[in-house]
């Protein structure tokens, strides 16, 4: 089976009724509207900040039953500063489940499968919506989290903090609390102030990833050291064409640093990602090369230290998807900020039963995300204004692999 490519695209009319919707940004559309995440599951270590909705992706299981309704959930804390520290401090990954016997959704079939002969029964004609006995919990009028504080004047806003409650009060809650009629113009405004405290709200369409797209490869993909030995000699840069080399950021200030020696990896990964330079995720869960595109040949995880056991089950977690650097393009940050939140790639690793745990459907079972930065600090931050077209040299460089 091949990589599954995430791609983001702007929301459409139709995202509203998307019971199951994988998305970038926003407030996290929950699998269990009753059961919000609570803060503590999602707490900065290095400054307390409540983190914030980077993504979150539907990806159901056919085993076990109770993940037949599956979502996972990333969140990072925005501060970019905090990102210096490991990824376990500063970003958390959940996940979320549901069997399809659950009091939460009832299935409907669609209109398209009443058109069809009645024993077509393909899962993609039903759609699910809200049951009707299901009262959403409250959630945080800015994050989304679970409103566990309420507005001490009305009290009919919610916050999952006290930081946020100020910072919804200074983005105009102060305006409007008690306010029966509030003015549109301030409604509008003070909305448009919340929706900047979240990421951009983006869905995520996928597509498999071409196979025949990559036929420069002679199955030369993967970075998995050659021990083999014999034939060593050249054959690492099989494949590798000069103009690939190129690919090296080349500004002066680059050239004198002796240390930007790209590695193996780095030059898969662009070589790997270049015909769709536009993917923000790749997903390999369940396929037959279940293996990260690494960004460099160092600092990826390693099983325990960095990927321990699922702590419910027991069981070795396995990766899933990564989170490609494109996906920093989307976020409205300011790339020459130099604290903004960067990465190489997100890797995702998940218990590859899907379990349960004993606390049962509504929890939040924590799985694991690290970081793998680009091997010389600074290509990150240069690889994605290249794709945003403001850097002109490397942009140049990835443009000419774009014909
Ligand atoms: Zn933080
Ligand atoms: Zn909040
Ligand atoms: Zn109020
Ligand atoms: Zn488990």
């Amino acid at each position: 089976m091949a990589v599954t490519l995430g791609y983001a695209e702007p929301l459409d009319d139709d995202f509203d009724k998307e019971s199951f919707p994988s998305k970038i940004g926003g407030k996290p559309q929950w699998l269990d509207p009753t059961h919000p995440l609570s803060l503590e599951k999602v707490q900065c270590d290095e400054c307390a900040s409540p983190m914030v909705l980077l993504m979150q992706l539907y990806a159901p299981e056919d085993e076990p039953a109770e993940a037949f309704h599956r979502m996972l959930y990333v969140f990072i804390c925005r501060n970019g500063g905090c990102h210096m520290a490991s990824a376990r401090r500063c970003m958390r990954v959940v996940r979320s489940q549901l069997p399809e016997d659950n009091d939460i959704y009832t299935a409907q079939a669609s209109e398209a499968a009443g058109s069809c002969s009645d024993d077509d029964e393909d899962e993609d004609d039903i759609s699910w919506s809200l049951a009707e006995q299901v009262k959403p919990a409250s959630v945080c009028a800015v994050c989304g989290l679970a409103g566990s504080k309420a507005c001490s004047k009305c009290h009919k806003q919610f916050y999952c903090s006290r930081a946020h409650q100020v910072a919804d009060w200074d983005a105009g809650h102060r305006a409007q609390c008690g306010n029966a009629r509030p003015q549109a113009t301030n409604t509008a405004v003070h909305t448009h102030k919340l929706q900047r405290m979240v990421y951009p709200e983006l869905v995520i369409v996928s597509e498999e990833e071409d196979a025949s797209q990559l036929e420069t490869g002679n199955g030369d993909y993967d970075d998995d050291d050659d021990d083999e030995g014999s034939d060593d000699d050249g054959e690492d840069n099989e494949g590798i064409k000069p103009e690939d080399m190129a690919l090296v950021p080349v500004s002066a200030e680059k050239v004198e640093d002796s240390e930007v020696d790209v590695d193996r990896a780095f030059l898969v990964f662009q070589r790997r990602i270049q015909k769709s330079p536009d993917q923000v995720i790749r997903y390999t869960r369940s396929s037959d090369s279940s293996e990260p595109l690494f960004v460099s040949d160092m600092g990826k995880p390693e099983a325990q230290a960095d990927v321990p056991d699922c702590e419910l089950c027991g069981t070795a977690r396995e990766f899933e998807f990564q989170i490609m650097p494109q996906m920093l393009n989307y976020l409205s940050m300011d790339s020459a900020d130099p604290a903004s939140v960067d990465w190489g790639t997100l890797l995702v690793y998940t218990c590859p039963k899907s379990c349960n745990g004993a606390s049962g459907a509504s929890a939040y079972a924590a799985e694991v995300v690290c970081r793998q930065n680009f091997s010389s600090q600074g290509i990150g931050e240069k690889f994605v204004r290249a794709l945003h077209g403001d850097d002109s040299g490397i942009t140049r460089q990835i443009e000419s692999l774009r014909v």
